[in-house]
C-alpha cells in the first residue's frame, strides 16, 4: 500500500501508521484540539458540476507557514458527488476522515465533527510533509479507492481563522440537522439496527451497535447514517443488526444486538444492555464524547466530556477514566457515550436517567439543558458548584435531587445500640451499593463506604471469573 501513494505524498501511507500517537514534544504543529475553539471536519454532497475531481485547497497559512510548536484552528470540508452517493452518507463517510487521516505516517488524528484534534510529526514535516495538500492528496485516493461510488470529489482545508470560525457556524447546523432526524425514532419503530466496527483497528472487541435511541458513542454515526452505509457498502464496517427479540425493555437487551456483538467481537462480548452502564453495558473503544461513569459516595453518575481540563468530581480526570472505560471492555459503572445519547429517551433508562445523574461540566450541562427534565435542572451540580464527593453529597441533599431518596432506601442501619454516640458525629451516612449497582464487584460483595474518602490516581477494575477469585 504504501509505495503507491510516493507520487502524492512524501511520507509513507498505510494501516500501519494508524495507531501512531505524536506526543507534544514530538510534534511540529497541531490543528484544533484542546487549545483550539474553531475547528471542524465535514463532508457535504455536491451535484458532480460544483466539484473539480481531486483538487486540494488550502485557505490561509499551510504547514510550512506556521510557526512549530503552535495550534491552529482548522476546516476540512470533503465534497464529494456520484449518481448513487446519497445525502445519507455524508456522516459515515466524514468518520472515514478520521482513518484516513490517521494512515499518514507522522499524522494523527484524533475524535470528530467539532472536536477534530490533528498533530503532525517533525520527523515527517522534515521529510517533506510541509502542506496540507498532501494530506488532501491521500484523502482523494483513499475514498475513492474505498468508495468505488464516489465519482468526483474535492478537498479544502481552512485555516484562515475568521474563515474557519464562520464555517463552524455552519457546521453546527448541519450536524444539529443530522442528529434531530433521528430524535423522532424509538427503538420499538424500526425493523433493524445496525453496527459499526470501524475502531476495532484501535480496539478488537468493540463493536458499536447503533439504535435510533442510541447513537454511536462517537456521535457522529446515528441510525441513519448506518442504515445508508450498510446498503451501499454491506462488507464495509456497518452493517445491519436484526433485532431479534426484545428480552428486556428496561435495559435494552435485544437477542439480535447480543448475537451481532458476539459475533463481531469473536465471542468476547455476549450480551450488551443499551440503556444502561450496569451488568452487561456496551463497550467503549476510545471516541466516545463523554464518559458517564457512577459515583458510589451519593449512588449517582456523572457525566464528564473529553474536553473537561482538571479532575471531575469524583478526583479522577477525563483520561484516567479514558483509560479505564477504553480499550474495548465492558467496564460496570464506566461507559463511553455520545452528548447526543443524553437527549435519548432511553439515555441510562435502566439505571433511572436523569434522575441518576448527579454532576456534569458547566458548559456541557448548558448544551442539553433543554433535555434535562426541567424539575432536575438545579439538582445537578457542576464544577461551578462543588469540587468533591463530599460537597457534592450535602449539594444534592440540598437540593432533594431524586438520588437522595435512594440512600434511604439501600442505607444499612449505621449503628448498633450502644454505640451510638461515638456514631452520631458522621457527617457522611454510610452508604451500602447492592451489587448491581456497583463496578466490578462480583459474587454477592457488598461494598459499605463508611466515612472513606477515595483518591486514585488510576483505577483498575478486573472482571473476575466465578470461581477464579
Ligand atoms: Fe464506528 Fe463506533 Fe468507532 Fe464511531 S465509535 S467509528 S460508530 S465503531
Ligand atoms: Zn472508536
Amino acid at each position: 500500500m504504501a509505495s503507491s501513494f510516493k507520487d502524492i505524498c512524501p511520507v509513507d501511507v498505510g494501516p500501519v501508521y494508524e495507531g501512531e500517537r505524536i506526543r507534544s514534544k514530538e510534534m511540529q504543529i497541531e490543528f484544533g484540539g484542546p487549545n483550539v475553539k474553531y475547528k471542524f471536519e465535514l463532508v457535504q454532497v455536491r451535484d458532480a458540476g460544483q466539484i473539480e475531481d481531486g483538487k486540494v485547497t488550502v485557505i490561509g497559512p499551510d504547514i510550512k507557514d506556521l510557526q512549530q510548536g503552535g495550534s491552529y484552528p482548522l476546516g476540512i470540508l470533503v465534497e464529494i458527488a456520484g449518481t448513487q452517493v446519497e445525502k445519507d452518507l455524508e456522516g459515515v463517510l466524514e468518520r472515514r476522515i478520521h482513518e484516513f487521516t490517521n494512515f499518514i505516517e507522522g499524522v494523527m488524528h484524533l475524535n470528530q465533527r467539532y472536536d477534530i484534534w490533528i498533530r503532525v510529526s517533525q520527523s515527517s514535516f522534515k521529510k517533506g510533509l510541509d502542506s496540507l495538500r498532501y494530506i488532501g492528496n491521500v484523502l482523494v485516493r483513499l475514498y475513492k479507492a474505498e468508495f468505488p461510488i464516489i465519482e468526483k470529489i474535492q478537498v479544502t482545508y481552512i485555516t484562515d481563522p475568521e474563515k474557519v470560525k464562520g464555517m463552524y457556524e455552519e457546521a453546527l447546523k448541519i450536524y444539529e440537522a443530522r442528529d434531530s432526524r433521528a430524535r423522532g425514532l424509538r427503538d420499538e419503530d424500526v425493523e433493524e439496527f445496525y453496527g459499526c466496527v470501524l475502531c476495532q483497528s484501535f480496539a478488537p472487541t468493540h463493536v458499536c451497535i447503533i439504535t435510533p435511541n442510541r447513537v454511536s458513542l462517537c456521535g457522529s454515526i446515528n441510525w441513519f447514517d448506518a442504515r445508508a452505509a450498510a446498503r451501499v457498502d454491506p462488507k464495509g464496517p456497518n452493517f445491519r443488526v436484526a433485532k431479534g427479540e426484545l428480552l428486556d425493555p428496561v435495559v435494552g437487551e435485544y437477542s439480535g444486538a447480543n448475537a451481532a456483538a458476539k459475533e463481531k467481537s469473536l465471542g468476547e462480548v455476549t450480551r450488551v444492555y443499551l440503556y444502561s452502564m450496569f451488568g452487561h453495558p456496551h463497550t467503549s473503544c476510545g471516541c466516545f464524547e463523554a464518559i458517564a461513569f457512577y459515583i458510589p459516595e451519593v449512588d449517582g453518575v456523572g457525566i464528564v466530556d473529553r474536553n473537561y481540563q482538571g479532575p471531575a468530581v469524583n478526583g479522577l480526570p477525563f483520561s484516567t477514566m479514558a483509560n479505564q472505560t477504553g480499550g474495548g471492555k465492558q467496564v460496570e459503572g464506566f461507559l463511553g457515550i455520545a452528548i447526543e445519547y443524553m437527549r435519548s429517551p432511553k439515555f441510562l433508562q435502566a439505571d433511572g436517567g436523569w434522575n441518576r445523574v448527579v454532576w456534569m461540566p458547566s458548559y456541557v450541562k448548558e448544551r442539553v439543558l433543554d433535555a434535562i427534565p426541567e424539575n432536575l435542572r438545579d439538582k445537578i451540580a457542576t464544577e461551578k458548584d462543588v469540587s468533591s464527593t463530599a460537597e457534592l453529597r450535602e449539594f444534592l441533599k440540598a437540593r432533594g435531587h431524586p438520588v437522595v431518596e435512594r440512600w434511604k432506601a439501600v442505607e444499612v442501619p449505621a449503628v448498633v445500640e450502644g454505640a451510638a454516640e461515638a456514631e452520631t458525629e458522621t457527617t457522611v451516612p454510610e452508604l451500602a451499593i447492592p451489587v448491581e449497582g456497583v463496578p466490578a464487584v462480583g459474587g454477592g460483595i457488598q461494598l459499605i463506604f463508611k466515612n472513606v474518602k477515595i483518591k486514585a490516581d488510576k483505577l483498575i477494575i478486573k472482571k473476575v471469573e466465578k470461581g477464579k477469585k
